[in-house]
């Protein structure tokens, strides 16, 4: 629960700190600056006149009409030039290349950014980038003196084996009131649990692993659920690289890897949705809502399990009547269900997968045996993304940036 705990605090102090943000970015009018080559940047002047000023804000509001760019990606990009200059080369390939080059960089654990292929039905083998866990991990150790500094710390303070959370989210460059949002990504994050309340509310110690178009994972068998088996198996816990056998760290000003870690997958953190498509749990699909209690049953369906005194409803509010799964009853329950699949027709079987609480698929994350992933003891539901969005603070703070003239 202190994860939990820990995140909704983070969170929240995050949100305030966007709307101090906002509010001081509201009174603080962006002032337009002369773009300067490399090495030959300009302060802005102090006596510019009211005409001058006038048409270097008409030209700040003209800079993304012809490709979009966010107000605050244009602010930072600003920021960026005024500080070390314009890059003379800018060009959609040049970036392109620079990526890949940086993406490459080897490590005692791989390249930074590796590939993957994911098993797509319609459109054929698709290969993906993603970004290494353990390559990356070691690579900011190695030039980070903050987060070398932070890990020797908490090494000191915790003992090994650590916990990986591993988080899943979708998101989405584009209006969420699009109609058909091909943009939407489904991206996935990880960091470990011994950093600290604190120190996980930085998103720098939240390190990516994947974004990848919904599409895409939607086409491949098992959907969210394969891909992520997929993303575990070959990057974070597999047979291969696996923070689980563990790696050398060397961290910043070291001459060579010195201190040895080691992690397993502590936390799964997602919001219902993510939580469904990962781990193929039918929530209000199916008699359970919740795949973390084994017998608390959608009170809609409480009638079909009458006279039976094992059941609640999930209207009840005596804590005491709710059982939750042991490890050994979440596996037992999977088990059966892979079990039933080949023994029942096609309408028992989806019977019994409603009342089990999953949907069974042979690729699914849950049914790896290799991962054994352990719902009872690593699942935990993204409280501030499932209480917080689309209540009562998400519209109170839109509210607020309303009313600072920052929506
Ligand atoms: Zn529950």
């Amino acid at each position: 629960m202190c994860i939990s705990r820990a995140h909704v605090r983070a969170q929240s102090l995050l949100a305030s700190l966007c709307v101090l943000a906002l509010w001081l970015y509201a009174r603080v009018q962006p002032r337009a600056v002369p773009m300067a080559k490399r090495g030959k940047c300009e302060k802005p002047s102090g006596s510019q006149t009211g005409a001058s000023r006038k048409r270097a804000r008409h030209h700040l509001t003209t800079l993304a009409r012809t490709s979009h760019v966010s107000q605050s990606g244009l602010a930072k990009l600003a920021e960026s030039f005024a500080k070390d200059g314009v890059p003379e080369h800018a060009g959609r390939f040049v970036q392109y290349k620079a990526r890949k080059e940086r993406g490459a960089t080897m490590t005692p654990y791989g390249p930074l950014v590796d590939t993957m292929d994911l098993p797509c039905e319609k459109k054929g083998k698709q290969r993906v980038g993603i970004q290494n866990p353990l390559a990356m991990f070691f690579q900011c150790c190695l030039v980070s003196v903050a987060l070398s500094g932070l890990v020797m710390a908490k090494l000191e303070d915790h003992p090994l084996p650590w916990n990986v959370i591993f988080y899943v989210d979708g998101i989405s460059p584009s209006d969420t009131m699009t109609m058909h949002d091909r943009r939407s990504l489904q991206a996935m994050y990880w960091t470990f649990e011994e950093f600290g309340q604190e120190n996980l509310g930085r998103e720098e110690l939240w390190f990516e692993v994947a974004s990848l178009r919904d599409s895409l994972v939607k086409d491949v068998d098992g959907g969210l659920s394969h891909v992520v088996k997929l993303v575990m198996n070959q990057f974070l816990f597999g047979p291969e690289r696996s923070f689980a056998k563990g790696m050398h760290l060397q961290f910043h000003g070291q001459e060579a890897p010195t201190t040895f870690l080691a992690a397993r997958l502590g936390c799964i953190l997602s919001d219902e949705l993510a939580l469904a498509e990962m781990l193929l749990c039918k929530g209000h699909g199916g008699y359970k809502p919740c795949l973390l209690c084994s017998n608390v049953i959608l009170k809609m369906y409480y009638y079909l399990f009458a006279g039976s005194d094992w059941p609640v409803p999930s209207t009840t509010t005596d804590m005491s009547k709710i059982k939750l799964h042991t490890s050994a009853s979440a596996r037992e329950t999977l088990d059966r269900l892979a079990a039933l699949k080949d023994e029942l027709p096609k309408g028992q079987f989806e019977e019994r997968e409603k009342l089990f609480g999953f949907t069974y698929n042979k690729h699914g994350l849950l049914w790896d045996p290799w991962l054994a992933v352990d719902i009872a003891s690593t699942v935990m539901f993204d409280w501030m993304h499932i209480y917080l969005v689309g209540g009562l603070c998400h519209v109170s703070s839109r509210v607020t940036c309303v009313s600072f003239g920052v929506w």
